[in-house]
């Protein structure tokens, strides 16, 4: 027997609770995994509280992140006693998750857990910051270098947007961080933004194009908020989207694609292939500083999780949560 959150629904309802699960429950694959930390991310909070229709086969232990030791293998790229992380491919979505103490998983989702990270380290990173790399590597790509100009990070205080912060910031870029917390204006700049603009700035309707300022940007509320910042963002600069904590709409124009060549950057974390995905987790080894890090993580343990989801869908939360599934 192993503990973990299993969420039901059924004629009484959606429920999300702490049980005591049996190893013949979980599903099929060619890994098992003892679990010792996962995460709680925008999306888990959704599946966990029922407030996103993310759940897609109940009943679902969530967790869309994990990281733990192989307890049985019959994949030839893991053997027994190996530390594994899990990022995605619709686990704590369609396949039990991470928040339990034990997971059955496709070898080929996994990724060794890199040497310069402790498992609480990697889960304090886990989605949010690997997408938040994601994005910074997509912004790379488009060719935005530290001196083209500054850099907006929207949802700033929140898992994405504060690792997003921290890893620009060691990289030389000029950030600037939107926030609809004042309160953690000095959280933000101690991550390393040089500035930080009220959310509301930028959340309301605007207009086609405004005036340029943003070189890159890292977008993870959608709506108006990702429509205003392509409109201000400078002749030829990138706006990399992974987000949508504002709203699912993009209510915006055509215009700053046709008339100043902005390039709109999707990040998807979930189904990104492997070799992608080892890329950011290297990049993370060297990119995003470890004090900085402690500073942006809490941690909690499987009974406080269900609190928390809504909490963190209140915007409550910040930076990210790991949770000790053994505590
Ligand atoms: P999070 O920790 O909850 O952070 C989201 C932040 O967005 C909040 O902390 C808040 O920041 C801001 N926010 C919340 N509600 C808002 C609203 N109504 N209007 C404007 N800003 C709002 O969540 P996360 O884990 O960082 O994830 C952020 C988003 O990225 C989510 O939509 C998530 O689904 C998405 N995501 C996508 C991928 C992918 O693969 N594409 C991967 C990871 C996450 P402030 O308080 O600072 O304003």
């Amino acid at each position: 027997m192993f503990k973990g959150i299993l969420i039901e629904k059924d004629h009484s309802g959606y429920r999300a609770t702490v049980q005591e699960l049996a190893d013949e429950q979980l599903p099929e694959g060619d890994v098992t995994v003892r679990v010792s930390h996962s995460t709680l991310n925008y999306k888990d909070a959704l599946a966990i509280t029922g407030r996103g229709p993310v759940v897609r086969k109940f009943p679902l232990v969530p967790g869309i992140d994990l990281v733990g030791t192989v307890e049985e293998s019959s994949h030839p790229g893991y053997k027994v006693g190996d530390k594994v992380v899990l990022n995605g491919w619709g686990v704590g979505e369609s396949h039990w998750g991470g928040l339990a103490q034990k997971a059955r998983l496709k070898g080929e989702w996994l990724v060794p857990l890199p040497e310069a990270f402790s498992p609480q380290q990697a889960m304090a990173i886990g989605t949010a910051g690997y997408t938040a790399m994601l994005c910074v590597m997509a912004l790379e790509h488009h060719g935005v270098t530290p001196d083209k100009g500054e850099i907006l990070v929207t949802g700033a205080a929140g898992g994405v947007g504060s690792v997003a912060i921290a890893v620009l910031s060691k990289l030389g870029y000029t950030v600037v961080g939107v926030t609809g917390r004042p309160e953690e204006r000095e959280f933000l700049m101690g991550l390393g933004a040089s500035d930080v603009l009220e959310r509301s700035a930028f959340s309301a309707a605007g207009k086609p194009l405004g005036r340029e300022r943003w070189a890159g940007a890292v977008d993870v509320v959608g709506s108006h908020t990702l429509a205003n910042v392509c409109a201000t963002t400078r002749y030829g600069g990138v706006v990399t989207a992974c987000g949508l904590a504002g709203g699912m709409d993009f209510p915006g124009s055509v215009a700053p694609f046709i008339l100043r060549g902005v390039t709109l950057a999707g990040i998807d974390s979930v189904m990104a292939p492997r070799e992608l995905r080892l890329q950011a987790w290297q990049r993370l080894t060297t990119d995003l500083d470890l004090d900085k890090l402690s500073h942006i993580a809490q941690a909690i343990g499987l009974n406080d999780v269900v609190d928390m989801a809504s909490q963190l869908l209140d915007g409550q939360v910040r930076g990210r949560v790991i949770v000790d599934v053994n505590a």
